[in-house]
């Protein structure tokens, strides 16, 4: 599904992605990990078409397209998600607007009908209701004076309803509360299928052993030094990344 080769990132001239190599089947659920700053976040905005993130060289191929001819929204409409580290804030645009205008790009996209409204209405709340979040929140303008944990909840709804088929989730763990992990885990499981991969960052153990991932991998200075199964995880909790300090 997702095929990355020798990948060079540069953000303000400087190299931030230097050689990273991943490759992530349908049904797999991959976690990055790495100390601050490694690079993680460049990864997630690169695959969404941020454009300051500029490509050296290297490739990246979806369903065997090159992923980086196409623009954020096409690349969203072919079903790439990205769940922003710092999710952005849309003054004077309600959350359900937001989601009915995307959704609904994404289908024109694939030369579908609008969606019945009312039968959106009814799907988004039942998702709401999933996600633990309260519905007001529906009719606020997205992000806008939401708290930490309302926004990466708020991340969890979009991607449940904007049913994507590669999921990047760039530490939607962080400053939650444990039952607001759990409830994060449980939308995200959910959301999981044999047609479906998503990439976890995440600074903590924690998240994976409510999101079981098939692969760890560790990102230093802008490379996968080491990858394996869930286990690595826990080494790397107890042990840090001070192997790879230079
Ligand atoms: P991580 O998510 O692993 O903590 P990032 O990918 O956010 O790391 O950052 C990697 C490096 O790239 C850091 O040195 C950071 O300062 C730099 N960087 C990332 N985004 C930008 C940006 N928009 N402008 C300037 N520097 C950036
Ligand atoms: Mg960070
Ligand atoms: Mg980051």
């Amino acid at each position: 599904m997702l095929n990355i080769e020798d990948l060079h990132v540069s953000v303000d001239g400087k190299a931030i992605l230097k050689g990273l190599q991943m490759t992530v089947k349908p049904g797999e659920v991959h976690a990055i990990m790495g100390p601050n700053g490694s690079g993680k976040s460049t990864l997630a905005n690169t695959l969404a078409g941020h454009e300051s993130y500029k490509v050296m060289s290297g490739t990246i191929h979806y369903d065997g397209h090159d992923l980086l001819s196409l623009t954020a929204d096409q690349r969203a409409c072919e079903g790439v998600f990205v769940a922003f580290q710092y999710p952005t804030e849309i003054p004077g645009v309600s959350n359900i607007q937001f989601l009915k205008t995307a959704l609904n790009s994404q289908r024109k996209y694939h030369q579908l009908d609008e969606l019945d409204a009312v039968d959106f209405l009814q799907q988004v709340k039942a998702k709401v209701a999933q996600v633990g979040m309260e519905e007001s929140l529906l009719y606020r303008a997205v992000n806008e004076g939401f708290s930490g944990g309302e926004k990466k909840h708020n991340e969890i709804l979009q991607l449940l309803v904007l049913e994507p088929r590669l999921a990047i989730l760039d530490e939607t763990d962080s400053g939650l509360d444990i039952d607001a992990l759990k409830t994060i885990a449980a939308g995200v499981n959910a959301f999981r299928n044999s047609e479906r991969a998503i990439i976890l960052v995440t600074h903590y153990q924690r998240l994976l052993s409510f999101i079981k991932p098939d692969f760890v991998h560790v990102l230093m200075d802008g490379k996968i030094v080491r990858s394996a199964g869930p286990e690595l995880a826990l080494e790397l909790e107890e042990k840090g990344y001070g192997e790879w300090v230079a």
